[in-house]
């Protein structure tokens, strides 16, 4: 999501790479398979390892490229209310906000369109909605230090898990910068040793928990003593015109290291959507689809933190079917591991329905409606330079039909029968229009893409050299498909390539575009 929203590079000139993982048991010694393991087989994407950097480090990121954009943060402002004017229809400026610079005392009341509140955990704009937030707090307390260290642990450069007999699973992480995190659960028995906790503890208690291994720090960056519970609000979007995203609608433990990630997936999910209904170009209804997809995968999260927090601290997974005696480090592994996809993203998918994610043929395409479309390799025309799918698509509020145009000399009638009927919806090719086109041709480039097809082909053109692009996503030579993606890169819809496509696409795009629109930014 953040290649394509031209993130990535500057994250990865900071980051730690990591590729590696360790696991070891209680003695020291290595045990394969278990632990962070999965992180080893992250598939199917150039950014097939863990991008380690604080997040103090991503926000400046995120913050520089904002400015670019000309928005900048005005942090010392504080929503102090909200006041929602019920006799505005959806769509309408019907939030008037209020707020206070706590340092000058000036106030400010905004009227706006819609509201979000990426307030935190404590989120002001819940509470100030009523919004419920679900969920409990657990009696766990885990501790996490960041800083510069020496040790004699054989591979500290990894992603490492120590199965320690008194601080639960440990996570030891290297970081950016030079840093290590060690992470470890703070149990009740272990509190009862300090009357208080400061940052001498919390590195004395860090020592303890990676022994057999030695530990030093030679510079403490940061610790925290934090509580573990896992909550998600009943609602992320209300009144047509308030959101919630981030830690306002879900917190849990970070013991998969998904508090941010989901964050940016709910922003993700909505910056096009909103962008789109800003612009006039979309319809306000298309903004509860935010609430549609989001809620049930930070249910899904919320579920698999559950079981990951719990056994991260040496107990059973609530309502454990299997062998009461069992490994607990090793369940872990097994939770972990099966919750890989999902961690890394690339499983996240929403549920195909009626209006964006939209089944319209079966058996073209082994990617369905609300999947997240791969990543493949593809080959520019002329120069033959090699380039991706992703990098072809980046994430500006517009969305992409891709045209798997399979082998041309195969595909010529479908191709024919579809070219000459989509050129009378002229909407699609109206550049005022948030849709463009690409075409992907299976096998090595020629030198003129005019020739390959026998006519001018869709938007820009790519070669799929190697049969890679169409394999990964289950098209035939002899068949091709269109894909609709959204903004986002997951995938609206899939379409058979001949007569039928123009009205297909027509279908879709028809449910929440404004056709006549006249764009207001
Ligand atoms: C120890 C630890 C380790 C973690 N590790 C990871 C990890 O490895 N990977 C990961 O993805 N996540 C991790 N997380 C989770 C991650 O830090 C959070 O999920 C993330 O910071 C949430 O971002 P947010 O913007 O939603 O909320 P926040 O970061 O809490 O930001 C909310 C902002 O809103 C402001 N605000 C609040 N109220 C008001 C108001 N009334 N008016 C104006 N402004 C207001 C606050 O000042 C704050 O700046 C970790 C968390 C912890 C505690």
């Amino acid at each position: 999501m953040l290649d394509q929203l031209g993130l990535a590079e500057t994250l990865a000139q900071q980051c730690f790479a990591c590729r590696q993982t360790v696991n070891y048991d209680k003695d020291g010694n290595e045990s394969p398979g278990r632990g962070w393991s999965f992180m080893e087989n992250m598939k199917d994407t150039m950014w097939s390892f863990a991008l380690v950097l604080r997040q103090k480090y991503q926000e400046e990121i995120f913050r520089r490229a904002l400015k670019k954009e000309g928005v900048e943060l005005e942090a010392p402002w504080e929503l102090k209310s909200i006041e929602v004017l019920q006799d505005v229809n959806a769509g309408g400026y019907k939030v008037l906000a209020s707020l206070t610079n706590p340092s000058t005392g000036a106030k400010r009341t905004v009227k706006c369109r819609y509201l979000i509140g990426a307030d935190g955990g404590r989120s002001s704009v819940r509470q100030m909605m009523n919004i419920p937030f679900d969920g409990s707090s657990s009696p766990d307390k885990w501790v996490r230090v960041d800083g510069v260290i020496e040790t004699n642990l054989p591979k500290p450069r990894t992603y490492c898990a120590i199965e320690s007999p008194t601080h639960g699973n440990v996570l030891w992480a290297a970081l950016d910068h030079g840093a290590t995190r060690i992470g470890y659960a703070f149990t009740a028995e272990r509190q009862k040793a300090y009357e208080v906790f400061d940052e001498e503890a919390a590195v004395k208690e860090a020592i303890a928990s990676v022994k057999p291994f030695s530990l030093k720090f030679k510079q403490v960056d940061w610790w925290t003593l934090y509580v573990v519970g896992q909550r998600i609000a009943r609602n992320f979007f209300v009144n047509d015109c308030i959101f919630l995203a981030g830690d306002a609608c879900h917190t849990h433990s970070s013991g998969a290291a998904q508090g941010m990630n989901t964050g940016m997936h709910d922003a993700v999910n909505l910056g096009w959507k909103l962008s789109l209904v800003l612009q006039g170009l979309a319809v306000p209804d298309l903004l509860h689809t935010y609430e549609s997809e989001r809620l049930p995968n930070v249910h899904k999260l919320i579920n698999y933190d559950k079981d990951i927090s719990r056994l991260m601290t040496m107990q059973l997974p609530e309502n454990w079917q299997g062998d009461p005696n069992a490994d607990m480090n090793e369940v872990l592994g097994q939770v972990m591991a099966e919750a890989a996809t999902f961690s890394s993203g690339l499983g996240i998918y929403y549920e195909p329905d009626t209006y964006l994610n939209l089944a319209q043929s079966s058996n073209i395409c082994s990617v369905r409606p609300g999947e997240r479309a791969p990543d493949v390799s593809l080959q520019k025309p002329a120069t033959f330079e090699p380039t991706r799918l992703q990098t072809a698509t980046p994430n500006i509020a517009e969305f992409y039909i891709v045209v798997f145009a399979g082998d041309a000399a195969l595909t010529k009638p479908l191709l024919s029968a579809f070219t000459s009927s989509v050129p009378q919806s002229h909407w699609l090719f109206d550049s005022k229009y948030p849709v463009s086109w690409l075409s992907i041709f299976d096998g090595p480039g020629g030198p003129s893409a005019y020739e390959t097809l026998g006519g001018m082909p869709f938007g820009r053109v790519f070669y799929d050299a190697d049969h890679s692009a169409h394999e990964r996503y289950g098209v035939r030579p002899d068949n091709g498909a269109i894909l609709v993606l959204r903004p986002d890169g997951w995938v609206g819809t899939v379409i058979e390539l001949g007569l039928g496509g123009k009205a297909a696409l027509e279908k879709y795009f028809q449910r929440f575009l404004v056709l006549d629109a006249e764009p207001k930014l």
